[in-house]
């Protein structure tokens, strides 16, 4: 290891939540990894230390021009132990995303290391239970205190766990996509390949109107011309029609999906033709007038793959795949949850034992 990482453990430890009753994000282990950047100096003071809050100045950057990035993936426990999965490919869009916000950049094999090192000290808090799993979120924020707009000198690189249910408590539950075409999650030449909190805050109020509207989620269309299908919501979108799979293009505005990668991967070895291309929205609603568009699925860490069973453009709405599950999607959605248990073999050599 490169750098040293001092441990200090907590004296309280908290109660373990109910398992049964997990839902994501609102419980939180022990123990937090914490590192500092100054100029000069790099990166230094590694350290795991009880869960707290952190002491900021408040005029430390991040407050106020969100110089700031995260990651998020999970470990499960699996038939031989805990696993991470394909975390080589965090640590490496952690450095894409670092240099878009002029973050400087940490070494990926220590952000490995770090993430491995925090597991370890908390690594009983990793809930056991069906679709349950320890949602990892690594995030680094500009803390120097200063109002001048430019790269902050000094940076906090942080790493939190939290157990998490499944994310669908009743099972694979085709959601309803609201087609957004008012506002816009990216442009070209934004930042919308890097992982922001940024780009978050700019698309809460389309989720809200979305769900004012009875849907679930929002399905981006291109900056530009509104027209070519991006993403939906937070994850990367997927759509079956004429039996090839579509999905768009890594041209930088759409983040590079690990979840994404992998459907790719797996498609193509079972020998289904995917397109990464730019495709319209109105050719998707064409695929469905003429009975071509079977499935529509999203895919990313949290959910893994989320059916879409509605889709509504412009006051006109479709369902898709009678409403239900398609055969693709379930068919990954087994494979790579079955890969990340342990419970299929990883010929991709895809998971890391903990
Ligand atoms: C994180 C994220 C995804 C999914 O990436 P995974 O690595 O599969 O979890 C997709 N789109 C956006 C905008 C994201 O932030």
């Amino acid at each position: 290891m490169k750098y040293e990482i001092k441990i200090t453990k907590t004296q309280n430890p908290k109660a373990k939540p109910d398992p049964v009753s997990l839902g994501f994000g609102d419980v939180f282990t022990d123990h937090m990894f914490i590192m500092d950047y100054d100029e000069g100096e790099g990166w230094h003071d590694a350290r795991i230390v009880p869960y707290a809050p952190i002491c900021l100045d408040p005029a430390a950057s991040v407050l106020h021009y969100a110089q700031e990035m995260f990651e998020g993936m999970k470990t499960y426990k699996s038939v031989d132990g805990l696993k991470l999965f394909r975390p080589d490919m965090n640590a490496k869009r952690t450095a894409q995303t670092n240099d878009r916000l002029c973050i400087p950049h940490v070494d990926e094999g220590f952000y490995v290391d770090a993430i491995r090192a925090l597991i370890d000290v908390d690594r009983d808090w990793v809930p056991g239970r069906e679709g349950t799993s320890l949602y990892i979120r690594p995030f680094i924020i500009a803390t120097e205190p200063f109002l001048g707009v430019r790269p902050s000198g000094s940076y906090k690189f942080i790493i939190i766990l939290s157990p998490v249910g499944p994310y669908y408590k009743e099972g694979l539950a085709p959601t309803r996509i609201f087609v957004e075409d008012e506002y816009t999650r990216a442009a070209p030449g934004g930042t919308g390949c890097a992982k922001v909190g940024g780009n978050y805050a700019a698309s809460l109020k389309s989720q809200m109107k979305a769900h004012s509207l009875g849907f679930t989620q929002v399905l981006w269309l291109d900056g530009v011309e509104r027209k070519y299908v991006e993403e939906i919501g937070t994850s990367n979108a997927f759509f079956v029609m004429g039996g090839e799979v579509w999905t768009a293009p890594l041209d930088g505005t759409i983040l590079p999906g690990i979840t994404r990668d992998s459907v790719i991967t797996l498609l193509r070895d079972w020998g289904v033709l995917v397109r990464e291309e730019r495709f319209t929205i109105e050719e998707v609603f064409a695929a469905h007038d003429s009975g071509r568009l079977s499935e529509i699925f999203a895919s990313g860490t949290a959910a893994v793959i989320s059916p879409v069973g509605e889709l509504r453009w412009k006051g006109r709405g479709i369902t898709v795949g009678g409403g239900s599950i398609g055969e693709l999607s379930q068919r990954l959605y087994d494979t790579i949850t079955g890969i990340q248990s342990g419970r299929l073999p990883d010929t991709h050599g895809w998971t890391v034992d903990l």
